[in-house]
């Protein structure tokens, strides 16, 4: 079709939206069609095609698997490249980088004080300790920082989500199908989730990667970034172990984080999204 006779056909859409309409949902769907109707034009999408890619949204959506894809096209870590260039030019720079929250946060973990062991005792994969700071822009340590860490089992898999296997499996298996037919891998590089908060502070959203995986600089979901790859000691000296209370040696990373003064004029660094949460 010509662009005068689709022009058409959308201004039509258009103006079939109410007065009372909200100006900013109006708009974002107006954009949407009209770039998706410009879609099916330029690549001749058929009936068929259109149909498919419904379906495969719907069942996406029906599995949960929606914020799994979104990584895995580029969309969180473009956000969070907007947000990075909405900071600077709000004067915001240096600190800890941010990188992706993913879609496997929960909320209403345990809290402790000062320290924690995250896991059970039931997995048999390498002894991990992170060590670190918070710290404000001027260096100062930051009292009362909450650090919220999420990590997978060494299957790979997150608690709370991992019992509900059958939902578990379609998920992957639909992100899989996606990625084949765009020849892609769904890995993500070994990697630790944070979300760092303090009062008066910039919540600080973050992952740090562990060293030396294959998978480094190949990100399913794009989210390594220079800064978050501290390095990894091993420790297999007696006494270290002995004051840690394990009994083989283990894997040591020293990392601190930065934050950010609250300001005015950057948007919200704490964003507003559906996640699980567990409560007590
Ligand atoms: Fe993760």
């Amino acid at each position: 079709m010509d662009k005068i006779a689709i022009d058409a056909v959308l201004n039509r859409i258009e103006e079939s939206t109410g007065q009372d309409a909200n100006p900013r949902i109006a708009a974002i769907v107006h954009r949407m069609v009209r770039d998706l109707f410009y879609m099916i034009e330029d690549l001749d999408i058929q009936p068929e095609e259109f149909w498919a890619g419904l379906n495969y949204l719907a069942e996406a959506g029906r599995a949960g698997e929606l914020g799994l894809i979104a990584p895995g096209l580029g969309f969180d870590h473009f956000l969070d490249l907007r947000m990075d260039e909405a900071e600077a030019r709000a004067g915001i720079t240096g600190g800890t980088p941010r990188t992706i929250e993913g879609p496997l946060y929960v909320a209403g973990a345990p809290v402790a004080q000062g320290e924690a062991r995250l896991d059970d005792g039931t997995d048999d994969g390498e002894i991990l300790v992170m060590e670190g700071q918070v710290f404000d822009s001027d260096g100062k340590p930051l009292p009362d920082a909450r650090v919220e860490v999420w990590h997978a089992n060494s299957m790979g898999n997150y608690s709370y989500f991992d019992p509900t296997q059958s939902a578990f499996n379609l998920r992957r298996t639909i992100v899989t199908e996606l990625l084949k037919q765009l020849d892609r891998h769904g890995t993500r590089p070994a990697h630790i989730h944070f979300f760092i908060s303090a009062p008066g502070h910039r919540k600080l959203t973050t992952q740090i990667n562990i060293d030396g995986d294959p998978y480094l600089w190949d990100d399913f979901a794009f989210a390594t970034c220079e800064g978050l790859v501290p390095p990894v000691t091993r420790v297999d000296d007696p006494a270290s172990m002995q004051a840690l209370g394990v009994d083989r040696p283990f894997s040591l990373i020293r990392f601190n984080f930065t934050l950010h003064a609250e300001t005015a004029n950057a948007p919200r660094a704490e964003v507003a999204r559906q996640r699980a949460a567990v409560t007590a």
